[in-house]
């Protein structure tokens, strides 16, 4: 039913290469979900969103159709009607905080709607935006100031994507924040992250959705095939690894071009993944590849930057991210040990530790060449020990992933670089 209302098949591409003996590369129950997320039901909500005319926090709290207060309730309303429609169960929560922000104290709310999940340990998958917006003048609350793409998309796509994903149960708890106060100074994921970490959630990734629904940049170009991805150093630390991560599911799933960029966000921006990253969480940030800055913070952020078909696709692999680490294994803890392998010239041997869960069927040992932003080639093992991998270049650096039957893969543990 997708194609009814626009949304193209995902691009075709040349399958990923799996072992007869591995997993497959896809779960097609997680294809299936993605096949339900609508790419006009999406730019239906930004619309709605935009029409709140002003999401700054310091706009009006109380009237109910302008300002920051109207649109915080309807994101809430569509948020318990999701969870009223859903097959699990849903809560949908505000996280009250204070703001002083231009000489004035207000109370910010974030909504806060989780799935809890069934399995143990207990861990958590976020998918985040927010819901505020600004104009020229960062303390004017009055003037008009419609944020469709800063940041109506990605709460557009939480929206979607609670939706969807509340029709079946899963192993790891999701849950959607939209922040408020972002603009301000990341008011709102400041108030949430430490508070986060002070408890001990166990948050295994953290997606941040902030200017996902246009095409166009600056110049007239155009680029509908990819996302930007970034990630907080160290290059070897959870939020890199995490962006790599995305970046090999999003092959294997055939969806958007993930384009790893090693730093936390643009030069003299930010977003919220960077409070979780702060409290050393693994946290990424989507963008769409291109962007204008000059119609950012101000009247000209309007819905006719949003390219629907894009933010579908931006949709459907947050989906297949969370989904997919929402159903993986926990990841190995450590780096595999190395070995040379004295019996076979420029080989290795790997060895890991285990990891100690029934559904494990192996695992997937990635290999990074010196100075390769990515992961490379990436090879199956049943076993935890004695793997030999071939024809290692000198700095190459090795990661290892556990893996379930039904293509489920975690995130990657510590690398070990070749001596
Ligand atoms: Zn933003």
């Amino acid at each position: 039913p997708g194609a009814a209302e626009g949304i193209p098949a995902p691009t075709p591409r040349a399958p990923v290469a799996v072992p007869p003996d591995g997993p497959p590369a896809t779960d097609p129950e997680i294809v299936a979900l993605m096949a339900d997320v609508r790419a006009l039901r999406l730019l239906g909500d930004v619309e709605r969103l935009v029409g709140f005319g002003t999401r700054h926090a310091l706009s009006a709290a109380d009237d109910p159709r302008r300002g920051v207060g109207a649109a915080r309730a309807w994101i809430q309303a569509d948020l318990e009607r999701s969870a009223g429609a859903g097959g699990a169960q849903v809560q949908v929560e505000l996280e009250p905080f204070t703001l002083d922000f231009a000489n004035r104290r207000t109370t910010q709310h974030n909504v806060v709607a989780t799935l809890p999940g069934i399995g143990t340990p207990k861990r958590l998958v976020y998918l985040t935006a927010h819901y505020d917006s600004r104009a020229d003048d960062v303390a004017d609350g009055a003037a008009d100031a419609p944020g469709a793409d800063d940041d109506a998309s990605g709460v557009a796509v939480l929206l979607e994507l609670v939706r969807v994903m509340s029709r079946r149960q899963w192993d790891a708890t999701l849950r959607f924040v939209a922040f408020a106060a972002e603009e301000p100074g990341l008011k709102g994921s400041r108030f949430h992250a430490p508070a986060a970490a002070a408890l001990g959630l166990p948050i295994v990734a953290v997606l941040n959705n902030d200017i996902v629904g246009g095409t166009a940049g600056a110049a007239g170009q155009a680029d509908a095939a990819r996302v930007r991805v970034f990630s907080a150093d160290p290059d070897d630390g959870p939020s890199r690894r995490l962006a790599r991560h995305a970046a090999l599911v999003a092959a294997r799933y055939g969806l958007l071009e993930v384009v790893v960029v090693p730093r936390a966000d643009r030069e003299g921006r930010g977003g919220d993944h960077q409070p979780f990253s702060d409290a050393g969480f693994a946290a990424i940030r989507l963008i769409a590849a291109e962007e204008d800055m000059g119609r950012q913070h101000n009247a000209r952020d309007t819905v006719d930057r949003i390219d629907a078909d894009y933010l579908g696709a931006v949709a459907r692999l947050n989906l297949a991210l969370a989904a997919n680490l929402a159903l993986a294994p926990p990841a190995p803890a450590g780096p595999p040990r190395i070995a040379v392998a004295a019996d076979r010239p420029g080989a290795v041997r790997l060895a890991w530790d285990a990891v100690p869960d029934a559904r494990v069927a192996g695992y997937w040992v990635a290999v990074r060449e010196a100075g390769a932003p990515l992961y490379g080639r990436t090879i199956w093992s049943p076993a935890a020990d004695g793997l030999v991998v071939d024809a290692v270049g000198a700095g190459a650096r090795f990661a290892v992933a556990a893996a379930d039957d039904h293509g489920h893969i975690s995130l990657f543990g510590p690398e070990a670089v070749h001596p």
